[in-house]
């Protein structure tokens, strides 16, 4: 008898949300009651629900918060200085590099919308989700 099916790894099913939302197909996983979440998430954080929905995401999100980060650890040693966001999408928040204005200046400010997408870290070219601003904020 053995039921004990190999745990997932930390990250299995955020790299297929990664190459969705790299291919203009980004979701979130919604459940009955609303709540939002992303892979590898298989249960509502929230209220525990294990029907989760995919709901696209939207093209664009209001920045929530943003700072800049001038030491980083290894994964983004080549990265510094960079701009971190919060960006609110609805059902989801995501977390990613601000890209497309300097670090530090008053370029985006809280509220403004900007696109999500996937593009490179510099330090070792592995995949991030990155935020530029958009045209007529
Ligand atoms: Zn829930």
């Amino acid at each position: 008898m053995s039921d004990d099916a190999p745990a997932p790894a930390d990250n299995a099913g955020y790299d297929e949300w990664l190459d969705a939302l790299a291919d203009g197909e980004g979701y979130a996983l919604v459940c009955p009651d609303g709540h939002g979440s992303l892979p590898p998430r298989r249960v509502c954080p929230e209220c525990g629900a294990a029907a989760l929905a995919e709901e696209p995401l939207a093209e664009t999100g209001s920045v929530e918060t943003h700072s800049v980060v001038h030491v980083a650890g290894p994964r983004f040693a080549d990265d510094t200085p960079y701009a971190n966001a919060i960006v609110d999408f609805g059902p989801v928040r995501l977390t990613g590099v601000l890209r497309g204005v300097e670090p530090g200046t008053d370029a985006v400010a809280i509220g403004d919308r900007v696109a999500v997408g996937v593009e490179e870290r510099d330090t070792d070219g592995e995949p991030l989700v990155a935020f530029r601003p958009t045209d007529g904020k």
